[in-house]
C-alpha cells in the first residue's frame, strides 16, 4: 500500500474560514484586539474548534463566529490564505479551490473587493513559494439578501484567481433558485457555479441546485436517498440520481464533516464507497480543516480504512477533481502533470 502522503491531491472544497491555524486564530486576536476568543492556548482553543463529536451544524457555525471574527482585515486574510496553500502543501496537494464569503468579513470597513484582493494576495504567496496552484471560489450566504453584490464583485476577479461562484449557508427553507438572478451575474462574468446542496436538504434541493445551473455539488451526498440500496450496493437509481449520473456531476464529498454534521447519519456508513463504485464522479475534500480536524491524508485515510477505497479509488478520485477544476486549461495541463509525476516518483 502507497503511503497516502506521498500521493498527490487535489482538493475543490475548502473553506477558508475552516481551515485557520489554531495558533494563527490566537495571533491575529491579539493583533486585532479580539476579546471574544473562547480559550486563550493553542492546544484547549484546538480542542474547542474541533466539533468532530458535535454532529450538529449549530457547533459548526459557533466555531465559525470565533474565526471569522479574526478575519477582519487585509492583512488577517492575506495572512490565513498564506497559510491556508502553506499547510495543503505540507499534506501534498497541488491544487486547491477555496472558498469564502466576502460578506462576512466587510465589519471593520473593507469592502468585498478588499476582501477578495487580500485572499488572492496571500493565496499568490502561497502558490509562490510552494508551486501550489491556488483558486478561489467566493460564496454568497443564501439565507441573506447580497448575493448579486457578492456575485458582482466575484466577477471582477474572473480571470485574477477567481474561477467560481458558490451558495453557501442554510439549504432548508432558502433554495438555491431563489439567487437565480446572482448566479446568472457569475455566470455572465466568466465564473463556473458550484452550489451547496445535499448536504443538509435532500434529492429535491440537489434537483433545485441543478436546474439553477450548478455545475458541481458542494456535498451533494445525499443523492443516496434517491437510491436503491441493497448490501451495501447501489442497485437502482431513482430520476434525480439518475441525472446526476447520466451528467457526471462532480460530487464535491466532505466524509468527516458530513459525519461531524449529521449529513451522514450517526452510525451509518458513509455511501461515498457505493456511490464511486455505482459510477457516480465522487471527489474526496476537507471543508474545514479546523472544525473536522482534518487534512486531504486524513481523508484519504478515512476513504481507505474505513470506506474500502484502494490505491486506484484514490487515484481515481483525484482525476476526477482535476478535470472538474473550475481553472483554465494551462493550469489545469499542469495540475495534470504535477499529479502524474508524483506519482512517477512513489
Ligand atoms: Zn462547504
Amino acid at each position: 500500500m502507497t503511503q497516502i502522503a506521498s500521493l498527490p491531491k487535489v482538493v475543490l472544497h475548502d473553506h477558508l474560514d475552516g481551515g485557520l491555524r489554531p495558533s494563527t486564530v490566537l495571533a491575529l486576536a491579539d493583533e486585532t484586539g479580539y476579546l471574544g476568543l473562547p480559550r486563550h492556548d493553542e492546544r484547549t482553543l484546538a480542542e474547542w474548534f474541533d466539533q468532530s463529536h458535535s454532529a450538529s451544524l449549530v457547533g459548526y457555525l459557533a466555531a465559525f463566529d470565533q474565526t471569522v471574527a479574526v478575519m477582519q482585515t487585509p492583512a488577517a486574510l492575506q495572512r490565513v490564505a498564506r497559510e491556508t496553500v502553506e499547510d495543503h502543501a505540507a499534506d501534498g496537494v497541488v491544487y486547491a479551490e477555496i472558498r469564502f464569503a466576502p460578506s462576512l468579513h466587510l465589519r471593520q470597513g473593507m469592502t468585498r473587493s478588499e476582501v477578495i484582493g487580500s485572499v488572492l494576495r496571500g493565496l499568490a504567496e502561497g502558490e509562490e513559494a510552494t508551486g501550489v496552484v491556488a483558486r478561489v471560489i467566493i460564496d454568497a450566504m443564501r439565507h441573506e439578501q447580497d448575493a448579486v453584490e457578492v456575485a458582482a464583485a466575484a466577477v471582477e476577479f474572473a480571470g485574477r484567481g477567481v474561477v467560481g461562484f458558490d451558495l453557501a449557508g442554510p439549504e432548508v427553507g432558502f433554495p438555491a433558485s431563489a439567487h437565480r438572478r446572482a448566479l446568472a451575474v457569475a455566470r455572465n462574468g466568466g465564473l463556473r457555479l458550484t452550489i451547496h446542496a445535499g448536504e443538509a436538504d435532500g434529492p429535491a434541493g440537489i434537483a433545485d441546485a441543478l436546474d439553477s445551473g450548478a455545475e458541481r455539488l458542494g456535498h451533494g451526498v445525499r443523492i443516496v436517498e434517491d437510491a436503491v440500496v441493497r448490501e451495501g450496493q447501489i442497485v437502482d437509481l431513482g430520476p434525480i440520481a439518475r441525472r446526476v449520473h447520466r451528467d457526471a456531476i462532480p460530487l464535491e464529498i466532505c466524509l468527516s464533516s458530513n459525519i461531524h454534521t449529521g449529513a451522514v447519519p450517526a452510525g451509518t456508513r458513509h455511501p461515498a464507497g457505493m456511490l464511486l463504485r455505482a459510477g457516480f464522479n465522487v471527489t474526496l475534500n476537507t471543508d474545514n480543516r479546523l472544525m473536522s480536524r482534518t487534512s486531504m491524508s486524513r481523508e484519504f485515510a478515512f476513504a481507505r480504512s474505513d470506506l474500502g477505497f484502494s490505491d486506484d479509488d484514490l487515484r481515481t478520485v483525484t482525476d476526477h477533481a482535476v478535470l472538474a477544476a473550475f481553472c483554465d486549461e494551462p493550469s489545469r495541463r499542469s495540475v495534470v502533470a504535477a499529479v502524474a509525476a508524483r506519482y512517477e516518483s512513489i
